[in-house]
């Protein structure tokens, strides 16, 4: 069950060899330069990246949740910000309206973010709403045949770039008979008056990601870009989410993989002592450590993959989906550390990437439900009552 076809290997010998020619060669220069690689994106989404799971209709090619976790972990491998790129691109920009949408949202927005020549981002995080999602302030009332969108959302990934169509936003549009409130999600196109993503985060990592507070003041858009059923937006960015973490997951697998790469290669070639740090075995159990999480992680991330395309039931997935998450990113910030300390002073410095690797894979943790949202998920999923 966890073995990738013929077919899933070959792709990833292409993805792999895309990544080393366009990636890897400029990464650091990018993080440096806090730079967005457009042009890179656009190259992705020539090679058919974020189009992997969407239908042909939509230029898609109609493949299997397993390879877009493969294209996501080989990025990773060398870029995290590209990684997350193609992750939020797919997973919380083009999966919402594909999922949600009607067949004009779809037939509107969809084939440029499938080509990739467009991104569009998914506005659910506030500033006194994370982890506690249900919490959002967001209004949106409807006036005149238009949604009035007034509030504030925050750490938007691809919500501001020069190619960003969309954002979809999560909106309280009432108060439901129990009193709780009532969300719903509402497409809103770049360029609205009154939307506005403001000037960009600088953040511990992920330079070469877009990341962005967004706000929103009497920005009118039609009804009709109501994203599925009024009131049904709790749901939607659940069952988003759960995609979402097997797919972070795969980027913190390319982050373990390219740490025990890394730390292979350097303690192969350093010498303290007149020999090689790797046959000390304080180095080499360190590193065999990584070996170990890096096949852990990837048992883990193509399980909760295999189980989505086999169309596992929703509690088997959304369980091995946050075990998933929880585990490899755990793992991924330990594999940076650990392969840190084998680079020793060098760990340290920029000119090796391993440096970047440490910096980008803390937010591994947080994104998409942090650590403890997992564990309490896992937990009520076997049955305990945690709150
Ligand atoms: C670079 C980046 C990109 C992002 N991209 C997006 C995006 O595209 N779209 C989007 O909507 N959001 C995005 N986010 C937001 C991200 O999902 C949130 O930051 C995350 O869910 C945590 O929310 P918070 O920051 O409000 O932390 P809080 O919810 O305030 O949590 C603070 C701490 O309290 C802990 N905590 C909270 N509640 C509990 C509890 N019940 N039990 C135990 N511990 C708890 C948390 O685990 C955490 O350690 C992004 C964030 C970053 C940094």
């Amino acid at each position: 069950m966890f073995e990738l076809s013929e077919e899933h290997r070959e792709f990833r010998h292409s993805v792999r060899d895309f990544a080393a020619a366009e990636i890897a060669p400029h990464a650091a220069e990018w993080d440096r330069k806090h730079y967005f690689p457009v042009e890179v994106v656009q190259k992705m989404g020539r090679l058919g990246l974020f189009g992997l799971t969407a239908p042909e209709e939509y230029g898609g090619s109609g493949g299997d949740f397993t390879s877009l976790c493969v294209a996501i972990e080989e990025i990773s491998r060398v870029d995290q910000s590209m990684g997350i790129t193609l992750e939020a691109a797919v997973g919380l920009g083009i999966n919402p309206i594909l999922t949600f949408g009607t067949d004009e949202q779809k037939a509107t927005w969809l084939p440029d973010l499938v080509a990739g020549t467009k991104l569009a981002g998914f506005g659910l995080t506030e500033p006194e709403s994370g982890s506690d999602a249900a919490a959002t302030r967001t209004r949106a009332v409807l006036d005149g045949g238009e949604w009035v969108i007034d509030g504030a959302k925050q750490f938007i990934t691809n919500s501001g770039s020069s190619i960003t169509s969309c954002v979809t936003v999560t909106a309280r549009t009432g108060e439901k008979p129990d009193g709780k409130a009532e969300i719903s999600t509402i497409i809103v196109p770049a360029g609205t008056p009154g939307f506005v993503a403001e000037a960009a985060y600088d953040k511990l990592g992920w330079h070469a990601s877009d990341t962005h507070p967004l706000s929103f003041e009497n920005c009118r858009v039609p009804a009709a870009n109501l994203l599925g059923e009024r009131g049904k937006g709790f749901a939607q960015f659940l069952a988003t989410l759960d995609d979402g973490r097997v797919a972070i997951a795969a980027v913190a697998l390319g982050c373990i993989r390219a740490c025990l790469e890394m730390s292979v290669q350097y303690a192969g070639e350093r010498k303290t002592f007149g020999i090689p740090i790797g046959r000390k075995q304080g180095v080499a159990f360190q590193i065999a450590d990584l070996k170990v999480m890096a096949d852990a992680a990837e048992m883990l991330v193509y399980r909760a993959a295999a189980l989505k395309d086999a169309g596992a039931s929703r509690a088997d997935f959304k369980q091995a989906a946050s075990v998933a998450k929880l585990y490899a990113t755990e793992s991924a910030v330990t594999a940076t550390r650990i392969a840190t300390q084998v680079f020793g002073g060098y760990g340290f410095m920029e000119e090796y990437p391993v440096t970047r690797f440490y910096r980008d894979a803390k937010i591994l943790e947080i994104g998409e439900g942090t650590s403890e949202v997992q564990r309490m998920l896992i937990a009520r999923s076997l049955g305990l009552p945690v709150e």
